[in-house]
């Protein structure tokens, strides 16, 4: 377990943009953060970028906070950018005073046009700020013609002349990936502000991590080239940049990105499907990294392995037949008190329930799939396995042997030593067919359970 060093509480923040349902691969994000604020007496902001207005949606932001408390996760702060408008505003003009933001009236096919001709000189196709030579007449021209300007933020990476850029590197230690350069000269000025006043994510997100405090920004590594132009950022707008951490992502076991849209491996979707909260954290969190893939059984087992920096560099593919092999171990491990009000909403309950359970949950993969048992048990055997011929005769004769009441767990030996003196058969023989005729289903939980469970009529009522 890592602890920062000098004991400062860190303050994370998980910043999805309420577009779509978050899927196992945000929920890395998500844990990442959880854990590592946890860890270090820290707070959990949940953060919502929905400053794209069309695309964001209440419903989306309600369901993402469900999905997270459902894994474990209980946000400290949760806070809306939407809602905060005038902080980014305020931002914006401390920059264009200072120079650094700049108006832009290039139409898309306008800066596609420029690009290919600086591939064809060339020269790295980054925006050549052309926009910096626009005179005011030039601009009412614009304005004139109905455009609207796009903002950029003017890089640090020149000395005197921004036509002259060179080369400028931003260093930092990422808490996952150890030492990180870019060259701020190898990329574009960043557009904050759209032609339709609204903000891209770059400035919220700065602006927010410096007024609310943010220690450690945790994310997926498709931010990694990001985090040059959002230090220096930072530093426009009079703040030391915080620490980062860039895990590496998950992919579709053909290695394609997840995405808000492929909604089959949302959490809601795996929720619905019966996986338990642990079995998606440990996969979330374990799967590509140093440590192997296995069942925690709660995020405080799951605090004790982690560490930001034992994630690889490179993607890990999830292959959700890894969940249930997880899924299984827990359900194995699930104590009876830990379940009884799940199994009681099944449909399972009573004073059968506790022994009902202990005899089951090793024979299932999810808690749901007790209930095909509970009915085995009190309604009558599935029907899936039928006798006949010598089977038939020895089972009915077996059932003439039953023991008398009351039934506990030696019951199912002291019958079977009975039919076993009485017709010779044993091992595989003699079971079986006692298996089929108990339960209608060749294999499952131990028997010497199961027939307590049934009971002595239960039983009777079974005879073929
Ligand atoms: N909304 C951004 C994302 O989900 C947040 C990135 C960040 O954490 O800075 O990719």
């Amino acid at each position: 377990m890592t602890e920062l060093e000098d004991n400062r509480p860190a303050t994370v923040r998980f910043a999805p943009s309420p577009t779509g349902y978050i899927h196992i691969g945000n929920a890395r994000t998500a844990l990442f953060n959880w854990l590592f604020a946890r860890q270090n007496h820290g707070e959990f902001i949940l953060r919502f970028d929905d400053t794209d207005e069309a695309r964001s949606k209440t419903e989306f932001a309600e369901a993402i906070r469900a999905d997270l408390d459902w894994l474990g996760i209980v946000p400290d702060t949760v806070a809306w950018q939407s809602q905060r408008g005038e902080a980014y505003a305020a931002a914006a003009n401390r920059l264009r005073e200072a120079g650094l933001l700049y108006a832009c009236y290039e139409t898309g096919e306008e800066l596609e046009r420029r690009r290919k001709l600086r591939l064809a000189r060339r020269l790295p196709p980054v925006y050549g700020r052309e926009a910096l030579k626009l005179s005011d007449d030039d601009r009412k021209r614009y304005e004139a013609e109905g455009r609207r300007p796009h903002w950029r933020f003017l890089l640090p990476n020149f000395a005197e002349n921004p036509f002259e850029t060179r080369r400028t590197e931003v260093h930092w230690d990422d808490v996952v990936r150890g030492p990180q350069t870019v060259d701020l000269a190898s990329m574009s000025d960043p557009v904050l502000i759209r032609e339709d006043g609204t903000y891209l994510y770059t400035l919220p997100s700065v602006v927010d991590d410096i007024e609310m405090g943010v220690s450690h920004i945790i994310r997926g590594d498709d931010h990694v080239t990001n985090t040059g132009a959002q230090i220096a950022l930072f530093r426009a707008l009079g703040s030391e940049a915080p620490a980062f951490g860039h895990h590496n992502l998950l992919t579709t076991a053909t290695g394609e990105g997840l995405s808000k849209r492929s909604s089959a491996l949302s959490i809601g979707a795996l929720r619905e499907t019966g996986y338990e909260p642990m079995a998606i954290n440990s996969l979330a969190v374990l799967i590509g990294t140093s440590e192997s893939v296995a069942a925690m059984p709660s995020m405080t087992a799951l605090l004790e392995l982690f560490r930001p920096e034992f994630a690889s560099k490179s993607a890990a593919k999830f292959d959700p037949s890894e969940l249930t092999t997880l899924n299984r171990a827990l359900v194995h491990g699930l104590s009876f008190d830990s379940v009884s009000g799940r199994l009681s909403d099944l449909g399972i309950s009573g004073p059968k329930a506790e022994p009902f359970w202990n005899a089951v949950r090793k024979n299932i993969d999810f808690v749901r799939e007790a209930t095909r048992w509970w009915a085995v048990v009190e309604e009558g055997p599935a029907d899936e396995e039928t006798l006949d011929g010598d089977d038939l005769e020895f089972v009915r004769t077996a059932f003439s042997l039953l023991p008398p009441e009351p039934w506990d767990g030696a019951t199912w030996s002291d019958w079977t030593d009975a039919a076993k003196a009485a017709t010779g058969r044993k091992g595989r023989a003699l079971f079986m067919p006692l298996r089929i005729a108990l339960t209608g289903i060749r294999s499952g939980p131990e028997l010497a359970d199961l027939l307590p469970l049934i009971g002595r009529e239960g039983t009777l009522a079974r005879r073929p």
